[in-house]
């Protein structure tokens, strides 16, 4: 039987999602959706047969043919939508993050544990890149020896006028703070964020590029470059210094030519055409987890952390020193993801 699944949010990634649940991947359909703007969840619903659109998410989630809900609204409204599929008892996967303050992240964690089992997953997609994947597989072995430094990249062609550096922080690092703590299964325990020269690309007023020094509890310290406006196209990097060894993140997928004493390959254009693949499995992961019990993926916890983590980078943003990051105990919920 299939995962019936109702939407909040039917805009750009919420839309994405649709597509890859009903047309990529087994196992589930989409059979409701709503959005604060009900025109465009109607024309969303004219694509699948049967969908019926809620007025409200409230009510999509009240709607007894929902068994999931998938929250791809914006950020600000993710709280409430995921305490109320909590409070239904129904499993849902909401895009990061989680919640945008720590004491809405808390709330949702208190809610989850009264229920007594995980209902809630993240989506930090990079857990699921063949190429991430390849590199955790290569520290769990202890190949390269205790990780020592991290040096990550992430580069975007350009951003939309609005985007701020809180954004950088909160949008962008934020995948970085995940892949850290999930690569090296630590805990970050204190930001610094550095202020280099400003590219003539940015615009005015907007610091970019930032450099974003994470901590870890065992003391690997980790270097993200998160750059925004490098015209040349979309490129993630990461390597491992292990005691032993080390790890690269290799370069996305696609031919390598060689000619005339040359090297040539594809730059990907943004990161839906990066991380299409890691999308795709991460929602074939979470399909078939949740219809054989629950989510195994990034939980609450890992919401919460990231949340907290990006808190600590924005105040560094903003006081130029290095900011701790306090955690709350972790409920024992958690404690074998
Ligand atoms: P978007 O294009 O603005 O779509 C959000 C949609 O939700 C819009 O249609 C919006 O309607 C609707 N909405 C807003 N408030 C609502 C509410 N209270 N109830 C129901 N619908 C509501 O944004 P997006 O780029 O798809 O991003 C959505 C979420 O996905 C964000 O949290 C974002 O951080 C996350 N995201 C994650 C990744 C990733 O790499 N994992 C990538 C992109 C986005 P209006 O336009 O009328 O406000």
């Amino acid at each position: 039987m299939s995962l019936d699944v109702g939407v909040i949010g039917v805009g750009m990634i919420g839309q994405d999602h649709i597509r890859r649940l009903t047309h990529v991947l087994s196992g589930a359909r989409v059979v409701a959706v709503t959005d604060s703007d009900l025109d465009r969840a109607r024309t969303v619903a004219d694509d699948l047969p049967g969908a019926t659109v809620h007025g409200s998410g409230q009510e999509l989630i009240d709607d007894p043919a929902v068994a999931a809900v998938l929250v791809t609204s914006w950020g600000p409204t993710h709280e409430e939508y995921v305490l109320a599929a909590i409070a239904a008892g129904k499993q849902v996967f909401v895009e990061k993050p989680l919640a945008t303050t720590r004491e809405a992240c808390e709330r949702i964690i208190d809610a989850e544990v009264a229920a007594g089992r995980r209902l809630v997953q993240v989506g930090f997609m990079r857990r699921y890149d063949p190429q991430y994947r390849a590199m955790k597989a290569v520290v769990t072995s202890g190949e390269i020896g205790v990780p020592l430094v991290v040096h990550a990249a992430h580069r975007n062609a350009s951003v939309p006028d609005h985007y701020t550096a809180d954004m950088v922080i909160n949008d962008t690092v934020v995948h970085d703070v995940d892949t850290t703590r999930w690569l090296l299964d630590d805990e970050i325990v204190a930001v610094t964020v550095l202020k280099p020269r400003v590219s003539g690309r940015a615009a005015p007023g907007f610091q970019d590029p930032l450099v974003v020094l994470l901590e870890t509890a065992s003391g690997v310290l980790v270097d993200v470059e998160a750059s925004v406006n490098v015209a040349y196209g979309y490129d993630i990097r990461g390597e491992i210094l292990g005691e032993q060894g080390t790890v690269e993140l290799s370069e996305s997928a696609g031919a390598v030519v060689k000619t005339a004493g040359r090297v040539a390959g594809r730059v990907p254009v943004d990161w839906r055409e990066r991380f299409e693949r890691a999308f795709d499995v991460e929602f074939q992961e979470w399909v078939n987890a949740v219809r054989v019990g629950g989510p195994t993926g990034p939980s609450s916890w890992d919401g919460y952390a990231a949340t907290v983590v990006c808190d600590a980078g924005a105040a560094s943003l903003a006081s130029g020193s290095r900011e701790a990051v306090v955690l709350r105990d972790k409920p024992d919920l958690y404690k074998d993801a």
